[in-house]
């Protein structure tokens, strides 16, 4: 029987429908024809550093290469400007000035190399760059919200197969960021603590939703879970920031994306996938709102949400913010539990 779940920290319900239920194999994808293109038009391949915008940060390869570039994106989608706009049109409708920054990070030199294929040095080296770059764009102080996410696939939004991830700062904090951010607030307020260590308590106690627990993370497949094998990472530890993690939690986090990719990889091929860090906005003060994110740094706590695109949104999801999903989080957890267990 199908069931109705609500987000704790979202809000939002799901409707979980497992009579619906395929098998792991039955969301296989292998390979993805929509990006296959030849190598000499990928911007991102060594040696065509010059079809990309002028690059703002390498790491380099300790020879004349690089390990991690980080460039403008081409096709920007906010860009710096000197001042913000705001104002009201006609007096009506909101508008302000398209003030930001859109960075790609290009992960690897290697094409064909995916996030779990890397090593876990590689791998903590983007880890590093990541947070780098997040921190170095939380420094302007319009810059409110900084998103990291990755789109893999072209179901995912991805234009091009060369392994990279965007970043994209926002003159404003997003809706949906900031219902997060006071439900969180407001639990704090309750009952001064985190609701996501509680939740954390919760699961690891009931066990059926974790997949892993990894160097001081849990990968969990979360209760409203919205599509099939979703997956979150948390800190065990509580932070609420990301850029504030220490070199060695930096090399926890690579050691358990690596294992929660490739358990993906491992039961599902190769699946198409968004990956979005929720980490707190940037504490800039606000002008006539002292004390807006005065408990931030005890009642937020950031974390990864990794979400397979093996369903399609459709009118429904569209028309009342419901996600249908057809595999129960449980099930997900055990396959996946499975997987890295086999790897
Ligand atoms: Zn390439
Ligand atoms: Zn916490």
């Amino acid at each position: 029987m199908p069931e109705l779940r609500r987000g704790l920290i979202t809000q939002k319900w799901v409707i979980i429908a497992p009579e619906r239920a395929m098998r792991p194999s039955d969301y296989r994808t292998d390979g993805d024809e929509a990006l296959r293109q030849p190598l000499e038009n990928c911007p991102f391949c060594p040696g065509h550093e010059h079809m990309t915008p002028p690059e703002v940060y390498r790491v380099s390869d300790g020879k004349n290469g690089w390990r991690v570039r980080v460039v403008p994106n081409k096709y920007a989608a906010l860009t710096s400007y000197p001042e913000l706009g705001r104002a009201g049109v006609a007096g009506f409708f909101d508008r302000m000035n398209g003030v930001g920054a859109h960075e790609v990070v290009i992960e690897t030199p290697d094409h064909d190399k995916e996030l779990p294929d890397l090593t876990e040095d590689h791998l903590k080296v983007v880890v590093d760059v990541y947070a780098l770059r997040l921190r170095e764009l939380m420094k302007n102080g319009w810059h409110r919200y900084v998103l990291l996410f990755k789109n893999h696939g072209s179901r995912a939004g991805a234009s091009l197969a060369h392994p990279h991830a965007q970043i994209i700062a926002t003159p404003v904090v997003p809706g949906d960021v900031r219902a997060r951010l006071h439900v969180a607030k407001d639990y704090y307020d309750r009952k001064e603590r985190c609701v996501f260590c509680d939740m954390l308590l919760q699961e690891l106690h009931e066990g059926q939703r974790v997949v892993a627990e990894v160097d001081g993370y849990v990968i969990l497949a979360p209760y409203d879970s919205r599509f099939p094998f979703e997956i979150h990472i948390y800190p065990r530890y509580h932070a609420h920031d990301f850029t504030a993690m220490n070199e060695e939690q930096r090399r926890g986090l690579a050691r358990v994306l690596r294992q929660a990719l490739g358990a993906l990889k491992a039961l599902l091929g190769d699946p198409p996938y968004n990956f979005v860090l929720q980490t707190a906005p940037n504490p800039v003060p606000r002008p006539g709102k002292p004390g807006y994110w005065a408990t931030l740094q005890y009642d937020y706590h950031w974390h990864i949400e990794v979400i397979p695109r093996l369903t399609r949104v459709a009118g429904f999801e569209w028309g009342t913010g419901f996600y249908i999903n057809p595999m129960p989080p449980e099930d997900a957890a055990r396959y996946l539990r499975e997987a890295l267990e086999q790897g």
